[in-house]
């Protein structure tokens, strides 16, 4: 019997195979479409759990989807396309229960009426499974933490199988785990998320021209370091990209205040005479999220991200540094402190919590530049990302051992393992960033 076969005997109405709508979208993701064995899209936590069995049983690799933003098409085994898990319910005040493949719109779109969000990514289209699971350093980082420390429960299907709810007291161990250990320890079916009230939200961006890049970095420091914890800040130095995106640093802000406090905090950089554009009003959490770009941007990135314990005077010459490089640059820096050092380093496997700031750091070469320029270019660009410490798993797309070993500290990468033995002996999930037993 065929594996599609197996599978729609298993799952009725629910596998799919070439040629069909829903094997093109479930082998689909934002790098390109895969070549799986088949598509399932279950419809509910039993069903994911069917589907589950029956790739063990049969020795399928195992692929979840769920936004479909991480990670490289799949080339073989099963997808389990989360699509169809995608509702979005409000309950007991402002506890959100989250299909695992709803995505960030539905989140925010759902929540908006209501005066609340979840902090999670910049973007509408990526999925609540890869983030869920992953991180999520999202527009309101400072003030709330990681999309991952607002989850209160999640239900999870195992690689046996089975349907269980992990939060702080059930599966302890797995709620741990799941809360930044990526997709290694089962499928999450529902998340419930703990929503803020984000009613009275100011904010906006904030131009300059690149005649004084190092002035606006020093200013940024100054205003995050003096800021309370409602102010959040992302400054992002941006090459030329034609006469249309001229370049230079862009600061996109959001305070829960008014425009009057959100100007006093940022005077240092307002004052600035490079300056070219304030435009700062009201604004819903919405209206933060952006549209993610159709596909993969057709450059080849060199450089990487980290957790900046210290924004001190050597590091920010070393950004300066990096944007002089031979190539263009672009430089992200997010304020953190606030709600994410709130959280114990070893409270999830995220434990870089004293972090002042997140850095992505990269040079943009060709599609076709080889593998010689690209190593010429990282040696310009990563002066900074020496005063970092750990790498956010979903903005590191290198993989095996030793990049694990960047990700996560000694005794959290050994306690990962340890789950992992516990909840997937024999290693049906693989993720990407993939943590083997113990
Ligand atoms: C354009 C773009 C913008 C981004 N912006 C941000 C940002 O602002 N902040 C940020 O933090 N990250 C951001 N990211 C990175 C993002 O967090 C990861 O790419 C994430 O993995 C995408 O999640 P997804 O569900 O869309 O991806 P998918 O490809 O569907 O999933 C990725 C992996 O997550 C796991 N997974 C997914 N769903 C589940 C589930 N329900 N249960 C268990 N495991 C699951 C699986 O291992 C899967 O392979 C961005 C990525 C892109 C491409």
């Amino acid at each position: 019997m065929s594996i599609l076969s197996t599978l729609s005997e298993a799952l009725p109405g629910r596998a799919f195979g070439p040629g069909s709508p829903e094997y093109d979208a479930g082998r689909t993701v934002f790098l390109g479409p895969g070549t799986p064995d088949a598509v399932v899209r279950p419809t509910n936590s039993a069903e994911v759990a069917d589907a589950v069995r029956t790739a063990v049983a049969h020795g399928l690799a195992i692929h979840v989807r769920s936004g479909g933003h991480g990670g490289e098409p799949a080339t073989d085994g099963l997808v389990i396309d989360l699509a169809a898990l995608d509702a979005v319910t409000l309950r007991d005040g402002d506890l959100v229960d989250v299909g695992g493949g709803a995505h960030w719109s539905d989140v925010a779109d759902a929540l908006a009426p209501h005066g609340l969000a979840v902090t999670s990514g910049d973007t509408r289209d990526v999925g609540v499974g890869g983030i869920g699971v992953g991180g999520g350093i999202g527009w309101l980082v400072r003030t709330h933490g990681l999309a991952v420390d607002l989850l209160v429960e999640a239900e999870v299907v195992t690689a046996s199988g089975d349907v269980v709810a992990a939060n702080a007291d059930s599966h302890a161990d797995l709620f741990w785990a799941l809360r930044g250990g990526g997709g290694n320890f089962g499928i999450v079916t529902r998340f419930t998320f703990r929503a803020s009230p984000v009613d009275g939200l100011v904010g906006g961006q904030v131009r300059f021209d690149d005649s004084d890049v190092p002035a606006v970095l020093r200013a940024w420091r100054e205003v995050t370091l003096a800021s309370p914890d409602e102010l959040n800040s992302t400054l992002l130095v941006m090459p030329p990209f034609g006469p249309e995106m001229p370049g230079g640093p862009q600061l996109g802000v959001a305070l829960r205040g008014s425009e009057a406090e959100l100007r006093r905090l940022l005077a240092p950089l307002l004052e600035l005479p490079s300056v070219t554009e304030v435009a700062l009003a009201p604004l819903d959490y919405g209206e933060l999220l952006e549209a993610a770009p159709p596909g993969k941007p057709p450059f080849r990135f060199v450089g990487g991200n980290g957790f900046v314990p210290e924004l001190s005077d050597a590091f920010l010459d070393a950004c300066v540094q990096a944007l002089d490089a031979s190539a263009p640059t672009m430089l992200m820096l997010r304020a953190l402190g606030g709600g994410f050092g709130r959280v114990a380093p070893e409270a999830t496997p995220i434990a870089f919590r004293d972090a002042q700031a997140f850095l992505v750091v990269n040079g943009v070469l060709g599609p076709d530049a080889s593998d010689e320029a690209a190593a010429d270019l990282l040696l310009e660009v990563d002066a900074p990302l020496a005063h970092t410490s750990g790498r956010y798993a979903n903005f590191t797309q290198e993989y095996g051992d030793d990049v694990l070993a960047t990700i996560y500290p000694p005794a959290t990468l050994e306690r990962l393992r340890r789950v992992k033995a516990q909840v997937d002996p024999r290693d049906a999930f693989r993720p990407a960033h993939h943590i083997r037993p113990a």
